[in-house]
């Protein structure tokens, strides 16, 4: 089964924008029944229909019609294009669940027949196309999926609030929802519950107790020189090399400046500098991203950072500092132990489901802000959504580790997690996780 049925009348699928893919006809003999979610016909609508961060307003008014169709209380425009929905049962604890809803500027090149056709135009006015790269589609129908679920199960207290965020690629959807009231209008939490698709088999859930996703710095660094004829470099002070020499520095961060048995990742995305092939120009723009765990470390690293970056300038004799600016910055997902400890009982009764220790992940998640910024625990998950065909004959966790290393992750063009069973797991355990704090 690729979809949950449940109380409640779901509304239909909206249409497809022009020019997008059309959703395929439901034909399965595992369709749901009419009126049920259909989880694997809303994800379809959703992946051939992806938009950027805090531009999700068709996702968001997909989001408000279901959960009022579940019997939510919705609120909109929380945080932007943020949905809350919330159901009250009275006295008992308040359970948060989040699902982010932001698509990536990639080209699709799944060959999908509901792939996304979709685009976008940047600030410049050019056309960038669109993809849901990172499985926030997977996100949004999961948690759909469980808001009809736990909406049609009587037998629990409390209050359920259902987090429909934007933005978590850009780093600030969550901080957002923070800023506009989200725990003051709905409630604080006891728990932040959520999960993440990811490349493991589908079927399996990966559950990591203390920090499990890293906190990210992007930074860019604009380093200033002296321009001047390419013929005639004794009269400049050349950005270009000092840019050269800056990226090659700042790979000495993590094998020289930080302890062995701590981890970072230093990475320059961009790097852009001069005109044409005579010119010595007089600035070098670069853009960095930054992961950590550990808040000693992440200091040590953007200290040095800004360290290299003057060493640079002064080697160079360059009479103007270096510009380091943060672009975003999130923290680590740290995840409280006994929640945890509460998740994997709530796993454990799924069948068909298996639960891993996928370590910690380099990827980083605005989820954490939630947690922290509401004082409640985190528990946040990894979701598998590869096809569980391609790991036939691995028997052994590295084996494993060695196919999933063979797949496309997040952010590739290739990402294509299956429905089945990725939907139904991503709904199940997000109601059961739900269901075990809410008694
Ligand atoms: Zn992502
Ligand atoms: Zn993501």
């Amino acid at each position: 089964m690729s979809s949950v049925s449940t109380a409640g009348t779901a509304p239909t699928t909206p249409g497809t924008s022009p020019g997008q893919a059309a959703e395929p006809a439901k034909t399965e003999p595992d369709a749901p029944p009419a009126g049920a979610f259909d989880a694997a016909a809303v994800y379809r609508d959703l992946h051939a229909n992806p938009e950027l961060g805090f531009e999700e307003h068709r996702t968001s008014g997909i989001a408000a019609e279901h959960l009022a169709a579940a019997g939510f209380t919705v609120a909109t425009g929380i945080g932007g294009t943020g949905v809350v929905g919330t159901l009250d049962r009275g006295d008992g604890p308040v359970v948060l669940l989040r699902a982010d809803m932001d698509a990536l500027p990639v080209e699709e090149a799944t060959g999908l027949d509901y792939a996304s056709t979709a685009t976008t135009l940047d600030a410049s006015g050019t056309s960038r196309p669109l993809m849901h790269a990172c499985g926030h589609d997977v996100h949004t129908t999961c948690l759909l999926g469980a808001a009809y679920s736990l909406a049609a199960d009587p037998g629990w207290t409390g209050r359920v609030i259902a987090v429909f965020q934007p933005a978590e690629e850009l780093g600030r959807g969550a901080r957002a929802m923070v800023a506009d009231g989200l725990f003051d209008r709905f409630g604080t939490p006891d728990v932040v519950l959520g999960q993440h698709v990811a490349p493991l088999p589908a079927g399996v859930l990966g559950v990591h107790d203390g920090p499990a996703f890293a906190a990210s710095d992007s930074l860019r660094v604009t380093l200033h020189g002296k321009g001047g004829h390419g013929s005639r470099p004794e009269t400049t002070h050349d950005p270009v090399l000092m840019a050269a020499s800056f990226v090659v520095r700042l790979q000495s961060i993590v094998s020289r400046v930080i302890g062995g048995s701590d981890v970072a990742v230093v990475s320059v995305g961009s790097l852009h500098a001069g005109t044409a092939p005579n010119i010595i120009p007089d600035h070098a723009t670069l853009e960095l991203t930054v992961r950590t765990f550990d808040p000693a470390v992440r200091e040590t690293v953007l200290a040095t950072i800004e360290r290299y970056a003057r060493a640079e300038a002064l080697a160079a004799g360059s009479d103007r500092e270096p510009t380091v600016e943060p672009i975003e910055s999130f923290p680590a997902v740290v995840n409280d132990p006994d929640a945890c400890g509460i998740l994997r009982g709530a796993f454990a009764d799924l069948p068909g489901v298996m639960v891993v220790d996928p370590g910690v992940v380099t990827g980083s998640e605005d989820v954490g802000i939630l947690a922290r910024e509401s004082g409640a625990p985190c528990a946040y998950w990894l979701l598998g959504g590869s096809d569980p065909r391609h790991f036939a004959g691995a028997s052994t966790i590295e084996e494993v580790a060695a196919v999933v290393a063979g797949l496309p992750s997040n952010h590739s063009p290739h990402f294509a997690p299956v429905t089945d069973p990725t939907l139904r797991v991503g709904v199940a355990a997000l109601t059961a996780a739900a269901r075990r704090w809410l008694g």
